[in-house]
């Protein structure tokens, strides 16, 4: 294995988020599937640990930490075995306050991040659009300018917490011309003109995904975040960790699916032996923990470069095209050595590999993601 990243302290903080979340979450990860939703209360449980604020400064209630401490959750969340449950978790730490932490006033951090860290507001990124989404440029929402602020029009669709957020860190136009110029971000609040409906899933069923309307809403000029016209930047500036976060979802949860299915296959009988003593379950298990391995070494190098200031493009590309089909196919395999059990909604891995589909989709597609290492690699 690279050297992983992390330092004993690191290690420590896994254990005991490890042990927190297998006490306090992974318990109610199929009743959360069924009722499609988790409860509000599991921000709050999270705060308390600490867990929202990992990388923020202890000033805004966060731990001080970094972000190797907030790969450690990404990675353990996974591990609560509900792919929804991490999502709306993962929205709110890895997507949605990152921009008001890098780019909110000291206002804005106070009104929106703070209460945030401490799990009392949820939090959602508002970008893509029922006509906008590996194509950001394209996003129609508008900002109006009106005396005092803005007036938004528009709709946004598949945002995870959609329902429950108390604020969108929304995208809008805020020029005519169409293009990367001209995109500003608005933390919009819940209220008047703001309506949101959910949507049903293939996976991630936990998760709350909505489409969400805005009819007239007035947005104070406060809340405009970041610089005017400036809002690519802002999306820019949070893909790379939005991306190895996804990448080291990937790695905490084929972790567990193989140890799982490993255990399955040292236990279950067929033609009189144990379905891990015949050689082509046994090949197929070996596979998978090699690509399991595998993916966990190219996301701890693009981590490790994240950290160290690099701005490696190629290598959290990579990590994250990588990961996410190599996840998927590790638990439709997985689904396989269970036979007809791993089809059963009862069964962990039946929800595992529908949560899968989602990587290669979201957070910048496949395809993106090989039109970026096109560019990259000078093609
Ligand atoms: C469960 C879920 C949660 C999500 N959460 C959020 C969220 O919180 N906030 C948010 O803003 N968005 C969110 N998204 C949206 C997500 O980021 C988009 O779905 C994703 O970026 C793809 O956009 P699209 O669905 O519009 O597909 P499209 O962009 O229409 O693409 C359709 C297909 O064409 C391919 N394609 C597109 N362009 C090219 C090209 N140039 N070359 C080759 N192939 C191409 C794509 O890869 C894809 O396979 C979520 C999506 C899902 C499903």
């Amino acid at each position: 294995m690279i050297q992983p990243p992390f330092s004993e302290e690191h290690e420590e903080l896994r254990a005991s988020i490890r042990g927190f979340l297998e006490r306090e979450l992974a318990p109610h990860a199929q009743e959360w599937e069924e009722a499609e939703w988790f409860p509000d209360e599991v921000f709050g449980k999270l705060a308390g640990q600490g867990l929202l604020g990992l990388k923020y400064p202890a000033a805004l209630g966060g731990q001080g930490g970094d972000y190797l401490h907030e790969a450690v959750l990404c990675e353990e969340l996974a591990r609560v075995g509900s792919g929804g449950t991490a999502a709306g978790i993962g929205a709110h730490v890895n997507i949605a306050t990152p921009p008001i932490w890098k780019f909110g006033t000291e206002e804005q951090q106070q009104r929106y991040l703070v209460p945030a860290i401490g799990g009392e507001k949820v939090g959602a990124l508002g970008i893509t659009e029922p006509g906008a989404g590996s194509d950001v440029a394209a996003l129609r929402t508008a900002a109006e300018r009106v005396d005092g602020g803005y007036v938004l029009r528009g709709e946004k669709t598949y945002i995870t917490n959609g329902v429950r957020a108390d604020f969108i860190v929304t995208a809008a136009r805020t020029t005519p011309e169409g293009g990367h110029h001209g995109i500003s971000f608005f933390i919009v609040e819940r209220g008047e003109g703001v309506s949101a409906a959910k949507l049903q899933k293939l996976g991630w069923r936990a998760s709350d995904t909505a489409t969400i309307a805005y009819e007239e809403v007035f947005v104070p000029e406060q809340n405009l975040l970041g610089e005017l016209h400036g809002g690519f930047k802002l999306i820019m500036a949070n893909f790379q960790w939005e991306r190895l976060a996804m990448a080291l979802g990937a790695v905490g949860a084929m972790a567990l699916a193989w140890e799982r299915t490993a255990e399955f296959a040292r236990e279950r009988q067929a033609f009189g032996r144990p379905l891990a003593k015949h050689q082509a379950i046994r090949h197929r298990l070996a596979d998978l923990a090699s690509s399991a391995y595998a993916a966990r070494c190219v996301t701890y190098d693009a981590l490790r470069r994240f950290v160290a200031g690099e701005e490696p493009l190629r290598e959290v590309t990579m990590a994250k095209l990588l990961t996410q089909r190599a996840s998927f196919e590790l638990m439709d395999a997985c689904l396989q050595i269970h036979g007809g059990a791993g089809y059963m909604r009862e069964y962990w891995v039946e929800r595992a590999a529908r949560d899968a589909r989602l990587g290669p989709i979201g957070g910048g597609s496949d395809e993106i993601m090989r039109e970026i290492l096109g560019r990259v690699l000078g093609l």
